[in-house]
């Protein structure tokens, strides 16, 4: 038996997966990675995997939140539904939620607001908050420090950042989700040396499949899909870049994951 794995962000409700979904969440869990946590992105996604999840207890968690691509759409009837949504015993942070000034699907002054109002329902309902942030570090941190005093535990989740902005969040407390982003030898490299300056009780893994498929993988999947059975190739990988036995690695990942996320 593999070591157990948790993927803590796993994007399941995309439709690539809309032929197969049960199937991967078995081969999966057949490989060890088991639960997974879906993450909830938009209203419709944060409710189709609240949904999807309820049908498999203790195996299936989810998120309920809206990414910054999609601040443009949010109405005051969004956190309503989050709020309903949190209330779900499958439901275990509130995310993903943040900051994407890479991108700038939605202007920064809409992103910037509807990722406090998620901040604000975390710290009211004391659940754990998944981030999302792109090329916006100094403002992500200044509204994050508004709720300093009261702020959930929190996870950068796909963190690809620098040194600088990796000490401040673990200074804040933050956990860090690692993707195989740290497999991608042109823009990853940087995250080997960062990674072993993550203690193990601040450090997560995680797929985002469908996107993200580790570049080094061999053979590489049909279509380029990334599904959570591919987490122990980055598992492999943090391992081998923290000089420590994955053995190690899985076990102290999925303890700091449970204790996270408050799951067995
Ligand atoms: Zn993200």
């Amino acid at each position: 038996m593999a070591s157990q794995l948790i993927d803590i962000g796993i994007n399941l409700m995309h439709k690539s997966y809309n032929a197969d979904r049960d199937q991967v969440v078995q081969r999966a869990a057949d490989a060890g990675v088991t639960p997974l946590v879906i993450t909830g992105s938009a209203e419709r996604s944060s409710q189709e995997a609240s949904a999807y999840a309820s049908k498999f207890p203790g195996k299936l968690y989810s998120t309920a939140g809206v990414h910054p691509h999609d601040a443009k759409s949010c109405t005051p009837k969004t956190l309503d539904l989050l709020r309903s949504l949190a209330s779900r015993p499958e439901v275990v942070a509130i995310g993903e939620c943040g900051l994407d000034y890479n991108r700038d699907f939605s202007p920064r002054p809409v992103q910037d607001q509807w990722f406090e109002e998620q901040v604000k329902l975390a710290v009211e309902l004391g659940l754990p908050l998944f981030l999302h942030e792109r090329d916006a570090h100094p403002k992500f941190i200044e509204i994050l420090g508004k709720y300093k005093a009261n702020l959930p535990k929190a996870v950068v989740h796909c963190f690809t950042g620098n040194q600088y902005e990796l000490d401040r969040y673990l200074r804040m407390g933050m956990y860090i989700g690692i993707t195989g982003w740290i497999c991608d030898e042109r823009r990853g490299t940087h995250l080997r040396d960062l990674v072993k300056k993550i203690p193990l009780n601040r450090l997560m893994l995680e797929t985002d499949g469908p996107f993200l498929t580790p570049r080094d993988m061999r053979p590489q999947p049909k279509e380029g899909r990334n599904e959570p059975v591919f987490l122990p190739h980055i598992l492999n990988a943090v391992a081998r870049a923290t000089g420590k036995p994955p053995e190690e690695v899985a076990a102290a990942t999925t303890t700091t994951t449970k204790e996270f996320f408050g799951i067995e």
